[in-house]
């Protein structure tokens, strides 16, 4: 097993994305014009986004025992991703079926399968990889347990761990989340943890200061075209994004993630990193899709000269 810059242990699903014109109703048989499928996830993305720009990445995660499983793996190769950690489960592949009707309202069903299958025993298996990194990456489609084994087992060894948490999670138990080095909540999972009111920038500063005050060292929260807040040892500082014409904010978030699991494992302070991450981020939305959307770090290099 190798050395990575980023391991990620998360989640994959396959998104089966239908363009409808009208939602059928009970009963009813509708004709949708144009069906495309896409990887997803939000472990899967971040682990892409960071590959693409360039650092080596390893994930945990468990695929299906299905065609889809096969594919994901083959998605894992072509993005430079190393899949010793990679699992085959006995329940399906993790699947999205999403509906997206003429005024771009999504909506979206979540089947877990093979990522409800990464249990915390799971990890005992790949000690040498989670041993071996600069950065262990985490987000909330897998199971909280295993979550809170990998923030465990990274403490033991001294790597440092960032939690992005989402989909946000009431359960996530804060016991756990002063145990990591960054927690990357959006407005809305900020205030799932901290039960405080975060419709405001100051609200958001407010329950930010809150977790640093129980010990959540670096508190960056996303705050879609405005960037991102850091805070930390009672400071804080917004980053902002550049201004783009976004088109599809789909994925834009684990885009963030993994641009700044990359740019912070290469050497990058954290303000720096977090300034890459939304460059990165903000070229995403203004294409396309998903991980289709997360450019390499060549097309993100000519991108921002061009600009
Ligand atoms: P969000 O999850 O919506 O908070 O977005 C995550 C990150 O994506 C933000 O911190 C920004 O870096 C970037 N981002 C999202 N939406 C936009 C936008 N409309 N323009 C520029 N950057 C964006």
């Amino acid at each position: 097993m190798t050395k990575s810059d980023v391991l990620v242990i998360g989640s994959n699903m396959i998104d089966l994305i239908s363009y409808v014109d009208k939602m059928p109703i009970a009963g009813e048989t509708l004709e949708a014009p144009e069906f495309e499928m896409g990887f997803g996830g939000k472990g899967a993305n971040q682990a892409v986004a960071a590959a693409r720009l360039g650092s080596k990445v390893s994930m945990i995660t468990m695929v299906g025992n299905d065609a889809f499983g096969q594919q994901q793996l083959e998605n894992y190769k072509t993005n430079d991703i190393d899949i010793t950690g990679v699992g085959i489960g006995t329940k399906g592949s993790g699947t999205a079926p999403i509906f997206v009707d003429k005024s771009s309202d999504n909506r979206i069903l979540i089947i877990k399968g093979a990522n409800s299958e990464l249990v915390p025993e799971v990890l005992d298996k790949y000690l040498d990889l989670i041993k071996d990194t600069k950065l262990i990456v985490l987000q909330q489609e897998i199971p909280l347990e295993t979550n809170y084994r990998a923030i465990d087992l990274a403490n033991e060894y001294g790597i440092p761990v960032l939690l992005n948490p989402a989909p946000g999670n009431k359960d996530l138990d804060i016991s756990h989340v002063t145990k990591v080095d960054f927690f990357t909540p959006n407005e809305t999972e900020l205030a799932i943890l901290t039960k405080m009111p975060t419709d405001t920038l100051s609200e958001i500063k407010a329950a930010a200061h809150h977790l640093n005050e129980l010990g959540v060292k670096n508190v960056i929260v996303t705050l879609g075209s405005k960037g991102a807040l850091w805070v930390h040892d009672d400071e804080e500082q917004i980053i902002d994004s550049i201004k783009v014409k976004a088109i599809d904010t789909t994925g834009a978030g684990d885009s963030f993630i993994g641009a700044f699991s990359h740019f912070y494992t290469s050497g990058e302070d954290i303000p720096t990193a977090l300034y890459h991450a939304n460059e990165y981020a903000a070229v995403t939305v203004t294409r396309r899709g998903t991980q289709k959307s997360y450019p390499t770090a060549a097309e993100f290099k000519s991108i921002l000269i061009s600009e």
